[in-house]
């Protein structure tokens, strides 16, 4: 089981390998620690599936709920919430002026932390953006300390929702089988099998490594991908049919530990170099509310 001092060790050798990430680890695994104090408080029912329903959803490749239908528990994500904004004053100079005025306008109630839940869970942009008037505070910004305080009760309700899926075949379709959102990383085990990582619910999924992750278009000339020579754990694999991308993480490559959450942000140089490129990632869009 790895821990949490397994993850503040590995964020250290990141920045000692990639000094420029720094600041950003610096931040986010204080998020991580928050997070992950967060889960042993969050209380939730069981998110529960009918059983004609569930075959349904197996028979036709779907995923087993909507976003829309993670359960939040509104205190405990609360309190993250709060916490977060105090780390991100502390630890992320370009976030801290509006983490500031957050804090402040969610001790005095003067905002409804519940309608920003709702609001991204449900995936309304326009009531994302509503709420971004309101307050004057850019919506990508919400959507990150949002996101970032449910995190903890989407992880307890994906853990719980897992269980559905045992024992059913491997999803051959470039989305999670839990929620439906497109994955925002991969990787390749020590037999070299490919896994996908949800952007949104963290689930991991074993994928075929043949073809593209989302559209599965598996013609020679349409599947490329790049790499830095100095990286060689890390490979951007790109698609010419449907123009996205998808970050691998080679592990038969890394000597540290693997934390999906830490790799995911250690490689945003290779979401910028992918994008100049003119492919995109829906799944990793989430992280450039840091910059
Ligand atoms: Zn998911
Ligand atoms: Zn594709």
């Amino acid at each position: 089981m790895k821990t949490l001092d397994q993850l503040q060790q590995t964020a250290r050798t990141i920045t000692n390998l990639r000094p420029a990430y720094r600041e950003i680890l610096d931040f986010y695994k204080e998020v991580f620690r928050v997070q992950e104090e967060s889960l042993k408080d969050i209380q939730l029912p069981p998110i529960m599936i009918e059983p004609g329903l569930l075959k349904i959803k197996q028979k036709n490749e779907l995923p087993l709920i909507d976003p829309s239908e993670f359960l939040i528990d509104l205190k405990a994500a609360a309190r993250t919430f709060a916490d977060i904004c105090g780390l991100a004053q502390a630890l992320a100079p370009g976030l801290s002026a509006n983490a500031r005025f957050l804090e402040k306008a969610l001790s005095r109630t003067a905002f409804d932390l519940e309608a920003l839940f709702c609001a991204l869970l449900n995936r309304h942009e326009k009531a994302v953006q509503d709420i971004s008037r309101l307050l004057d505070v850019p919506a990508a910004e919400l959507s990150l300390f949002g996101y970032l305080s449910m995190a903890p009760s989407i992880r307890a309700c994906r853990e719980q929702l897992e269980i559905y899926l045992a024992g059913m075949p491997e999803l051959q379709k470039g989305y999670c089988p839990v929620c439906g959102n497109p994955p925002d990383l991969g990787f390749l085990d020590q037999d070299g099998g490919q896994h996908l990582h949800c952007s949104f619910c963290s689930h991991e999924w074993k994928s075929g490594r043949m073809g593209c992750v989302f559209c599965k278009n598996n013609s020679k000339d349409m599947q490329h991908y790049f790499f830095n020579e100095e990286e060689k754990e890390y490979r951007v694999r790109l698609c010419d049919h449907c123009h996205r991308f998808i970050k691998l993480v080679d592990l038969r490559q890394m000597d540290r530990e693997f934390f999906p959450d830490l790799e995911r942000i250690a490689t945003l140089h290779l979401d910028m170099q992918a994008r100049e490129k003119g492919y995109i990632n829906e799944g990793a869009a989430g992280n450039e509310a840091y910059h």
